[in-house]
């Protein structure tokens, strides 16, 4: 009998991977050389777009494929640096766009959608550069928005309204998001999964997952390990599964389980 394990990570990236207000990885950077070094696949797992994150995946250094758009596309790596190839898991930007009218009668009050904001309101919100707020709207598979007043939907009630549409919502650090419903970052994983069965061959395939907000819940569910990490006001989404909770905050979190999950001895 093979005892032997083959390890993935499936990481959220903002207030995670990287830091909520600067989006920087110093801290993370020991957790990911860990992983590197020990030949353990590193998932990056996000709402961002396919082109925000393949230019974050080369500055890693990394090699696994990726989640973007919250599991509305898997993106395969390509060699020589050509574009990745993309799957789609839901509706394209495009039809979710066409159905916006059915999000703002579920939520019963007026939404502005990130493709309706100029690249400068968007930097404001997010404190990214104009070059790379424009980037944010260029959507595949999710649409993020904002209520106009900036008060809290019922995302349960919302749901199960937009449910019947084949809709859902989410949400994530900064944004709500628009997408298909079944379409998620735990689905994301077992499609993963599904490209890695091979590569583990009779070994055990154990899977750690990381994130901080609701739309990273799905994955936490779909993960043998789930990891929360603390958010940047110390405090942590509100669960009741049973997870890890980090110390550190964002990236110090990140790193922090890593080393405890998967340093030499851990
Ligand atoms: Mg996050």
């Amino acid at each position: 009998m093979n005892n032997s394990t083959f390890h993935i990570v499936f990481t959220d990236l903002d207030g995670t991977l990287l830091d909520h207000h600067d989006y920087s990885y110093d801290l993370s950077m020991p957790g990911i050389a860990l992983l590197r070094g020990a030949g353990i696949p590193l998932v990056l797992v996000s709402s961002k777009t396919a082109s925000e994150m393949e230019a974050l995946r080369r500055k890693l250094g990394l090699a696994a494929p990726f989640v973007c758009e919250n599991g509305g596309g898997i993106a395969f790596p390509s060699e020589h640096g050509k574009e990745p190839r993309i799957e789609a898991m839901g509706m394209s930007a495009a039809e979710l766009e066409a159905r916006s009218d059915l999000l703002k009668r579920a939520a019963g009050r007026r939404i502005r959608l990130i493709t309706d904001m100029d690249p400068n309101e968007i930097a404001a919100l997010t404190g990214l550069e104009p070059e790379a707020a424009r980037k944010v709207r260029e959507r595949s598979h999710s649409i993020p928005f904002l209520t106009a007043d900036g008060s809290s939907i019922d995302l349960p009630e919302v749901n199960r309204l937009l449910g019947r549409e084949g809709l859902a919502v989410t949400r994530g650090g900064r944004f709500y998001h628009l997408g298909t419903a079944g379409v998620d970052k735990g689905l994301a994983v077992s499609r993963i999964l599904a490209h890695y069965r091979p590569d583990a061959g009779e070994a055990d395939i154990v899977t750690t997952g990381l994130g901080d907000s609701e739309n990273d819940l799905p994955m936490l569910k779909a993960v043998d390990r789930p990891v929360l990490v603390r958010k940047p006001d110390g405090s942590f989404l509100k669960t009741d599964m049973d997870v890890i909770l980090t110390e550190g905050r964002g990236p110090a979190g990140f790193t922090e389980a890593i080393f405890r999950l998967f340093a030499r001895g851990a």
